[in-house]
C-alpha cells in the first residue's frame, strides 16, 4: 500500500489547483484520482484499480484527512487534503475564465439538471458539451458521446471505483481533457445535497457529518476506513 502513498501529490492545495489551471489552458490530458481510504483498499484487491493508481500518468491527491494522516504515519509528508468537490468547483471556475467546455457523467437526472442550471447562472462562459445521468445502463456508450464532444473538462460522478475504472478504460482515446472522478460532488455543487457545515470541514470531521446524515454509510466506513487503519499500522511495522 505504501506505493500508493508515494504517488500522492505532496504540495499545497493552491499549488495543485494552479497547476491544474495551466493544464486546462494548455489542453494537457490529465486524469485525477481524489483518493480516500476506500480507493487504496480497492487498489489492493482489484488489479485494474491498482494499475490506474500506479500509472505514472495518473495524478493522485488526498481527498480526505484519513489519507493525509495515514501518509504521515508512513513518514510521507502530504501538505493538506485536496477534496474532490473543491477540484470540481475550481475546474468550473477556471473553465468559465478560460471559456472551456465541460461534460458531466453521473448522478441522478435531477442533480444533473440542477447542476446545469447552477453552471448557466454562475459560469456563463463555461460551455456544457453534454450531461448524462449515472443511471443509464450502458456507461461505455455514454463515454462514446464524450469522445464525440471532445470536452476540456470531464467530471464523472459514479462513486469509487466505478468512475475511475470507466475513465481509465477510455482515456487512451482522448487527446485532451481533465478527467476527474468526483463521487458525490455534483450532489453538493448543484445544491441538491448540503455539504457539511464549515465547523465540520475545518475540524476535519466532514466524514462524521456524512455518516450522521446518512447512517447507511457506517458499514461502508467500517469496511474501508477501519480496516484501512489496521493495514497502515501493519505497513508501518514493516
Ligand atoms: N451514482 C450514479 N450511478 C450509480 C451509482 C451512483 O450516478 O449507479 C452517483 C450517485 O448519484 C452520487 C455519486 O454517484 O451522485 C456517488 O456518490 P457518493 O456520495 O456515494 O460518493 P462519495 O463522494 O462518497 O465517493
Amino acid at each position: 500500500m505504501r506505493v500508493y502513498f508515494e504517488k500522492l501529490f505532496k504540495g499545497s492545495r493552491d499549488n495543485y489547483l494552479l497547476q491544474l489551471k495551466e493544464k486546462l489552458a494548455e489542453e494537457t490530458k490529465t486524469f485525477i484520482v481524489t483518493a480516500n481510504p476506500e480507493a487504496f483498499m480497492f487498489g489492493e484487491q482489484d488489479p485494474e484499480m491498482n494499475a490506474l493508481l500506479l500509472d505514472e500518468e495518473t495524478s493522485v491527491v488526498a481527498d480526505g484527512i484519513g489519507i493525509v494522516k495515514a501518509a504521515a504515519m508512513l513518514d510521507i509528508e502530504v501538505a493538506e487534503r485536496i477534496p474532490g468537490v473543491d477540484i470540481a468547483e475550481q475546474l468550473m471556475i477556471y473553465g468559465n475564465e478560460l471559456g472551456k467546455s465541460i461534460f458531466l457523467l453521473g448522478s441522478k437526472q435531477e442533480v444533473i439538471d440542477a447542476m446545469c442550471k447552477v453552471m448557466a447562472e454562475k459560469y456563463p462562459n463555461l460551455k456544457v458539451a453534454g450531461a448524462i445521468n449515472g443511471y443509464v445502463p450502458d456507461k461505455d456508450a455514454a463515454f462514446e458521446e464524450i469522445k464525440k464532444a471532445a470536452p476540456d473538462i470531464v467530471l464523472v460522478a459514479l462513486g469509487i471505483p466505478a468512475q475511475e475504472k470507466l475513465i481509465y478504460k477510455h482515456l487512451k482515446d482522448f487527446n485532451k481533457g481533465i478527467f476527474v472522478g468526483v463521487g458525490g460532488s455534483l450532489d453538493v455543487l448543484s445544491g441538491s445535497k448540503e455539504r457539511a457545515p464549515e465547523f465540520f470541514i475545518n475540524h476535519n470531521l466532514e466524514w462524521a457529518y456524512r455518516i450522521a446524515k446518512e447512517p447507511k454509510r457506517l458499514k461502508r466506513f467500517y469496511n474501508s476506513h477501519v480496516k484501512f487503519i489496521f493495514k497502515v499500522q501493519k505497513e508501518k511495522r514493516g
